[in-house]
């Protein structure tokens, strides 16, 4: 039989080949973005007095209502945004879905889409295989700053949406205020959408404030946030996510989304609903994580990788040109057999493998694997 791929230029992703190297080396995972240590056990809890208390059935299509509350009561309480919980919010099986289902319920053939590089790995497929074009920008290590002159040159009549992360995965960077405002400057009063990927709002540094879309009224108008409780409450396993947006955007994704999920595992949503009430749940991430990366930079401040300090998400990039001039994949994976220590290398998320000798380390561990990892990375 003959088959045709779709994504002839598609092969596995990195996060699945660090961590199965890692397994096999027998090294410190700090490649794919995932704690290894135990979710609460409160929430724990609440998902299996919900499983006892019958919320076994399937939810319904949008979501648990009680969640979806969760999350307008969240956005009020945040950024004094109100999304109606019937009709502006869907919960969904992790970002991932929610990204694809968005793309697919809006690019047509010829669509072009923005995206940012580097890019997380599940934009560029979702919009290819929608028969979509990506019109890539190239931000360069180490501030990742957007250069708004060029995102202007890159829009045309065929623009249909552009894709943004803030914090940022993989470079650990943020976007202002003022790149907000000029994002919003750049799509008013055209057809454009903005897909918002904010999974990692609650990861911001430093005091820093996280800029939603939605905090930018027209910018809110054309956008869809999406978010993920994997990253949230430290239970990436789960997949469960949800996404926001204006009724007249909502209504079209929900027409795929009943398609293509129809709605997710049930007691996981009604037992986050009940973990949501106390806002502490969320509100306290970015200490818990600043504290992690403090230890992470504080342990590895003698050794020859260089950084700035991650400004959100739960990644710290580290430059390492003064040690070799090996490729980042080469010297990724040498790293694992080697030296035993596993992490992600950028050039993967880049135009064209573009190589800027920087590696991501994920510090959600235990500071125990953080101590060991900075040992290991302080004789190198
Ligand atoms: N977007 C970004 C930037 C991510 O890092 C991730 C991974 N958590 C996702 C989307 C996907 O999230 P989920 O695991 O909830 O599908
Ligand atoms: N988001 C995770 C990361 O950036 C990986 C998720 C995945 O493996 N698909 O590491």
């Amino acid at each position: 039989m003959k088959i045709k791929s779709k994504l002839p230029n598609v092969g596995t992703t990195i996060f699945t080949v660090m961590s199965a190297l890692s397994q096999e080396y027998n090294a410190i995972n700090l490649s794919q973005g995932f704690p290894n240590y135990p979710s609460s056990k409160k929430l724990n809890n609440l998902v299996t007095k919900a499983m006892n208390n019958g919320y076994n059935q399937y939810a319904s299509m949008a979501g648990n209502i009680e969640l979806r509350l969760a999350i307008a009561h969240k956005y009020e309480l945040l950024y004094q945004s109100t999304y109606h919980p019937e009709r502006e919010i869907t919960v969904t099986a992790g970002a991932t879905q929610a990204i694809y289902t968005i793309i697919s319920a809006f690019i047509r053939p010829n669509d072009e889409v923005l995206i940012f590089k580097p890019a997380y790995d599940c934009y560029q497929p979702a919009i290819e295989i929608n028969g979509g074009k990506t019109i890539p920008i190239q931000l360069s290590a180490p501030n990742y700053k957007v250069n708004w002159s060029e995102v202007a040159l890159k829009l045309s009549a065929k623009t249909k949406m552009i894709i943004i992360n803030t914090p940022h995965n993989p470079s650990g960077t943020t976007w202002s205020k003022d790149d907000m405002l000029q994002l919003q400057k750049c799509t008013e009063g055209t057809d454009i959408m903005v897909l918002s990927d904010e999974v990692y709002e609650h990861i911001v540094f430093d005091e820093a404030q996280h800029y939603s879309v939605c905090l930018f009224q027209d910018l809110k108008q054309r956008s869809f946030i999406t978010a993920s409780f994997g990253k949230t409450f430290h239970t990436t396993g789960w997949k469960i996510g949800y996404c926001c947006a204006p009724d007249h955007l909502m209504s079209e994704f929900r027409k795929v989304h009943q398609f293509n999920v129809f709605s997710v595992h049930h007691p996981a949503q009604k037992g986050i609903a009940d973990y949501m009430q106390e806002a502490e749940t969320f509100l306290g991430l970015p200490a818990f994580f600043q504290r992690k990366r403090d230890l992470f930079l504080n342990l590895i401040s003698e050794s020859r990788f260089k950084c700035k300090p991650s400004q959100g998400t739960y990644f710290q990039i580290l430059e390492y040109s003064d040690i070799t001039d090996e490729n980042d994949v080469d010297f990724a994976k040498r790293l694992t057999k080697t030296f035993k220590i596993a992490s992600i290398p950028l050039s993967v998320f880049n135009e064209n493998n573009r190589d800027d000798k920087v590696l991501r380390f994920c510090f959600a561990k235990t500071d125990d694997t953080l101590v060991k990892a900075a040992e290991i990375l302080c004789k190198i």
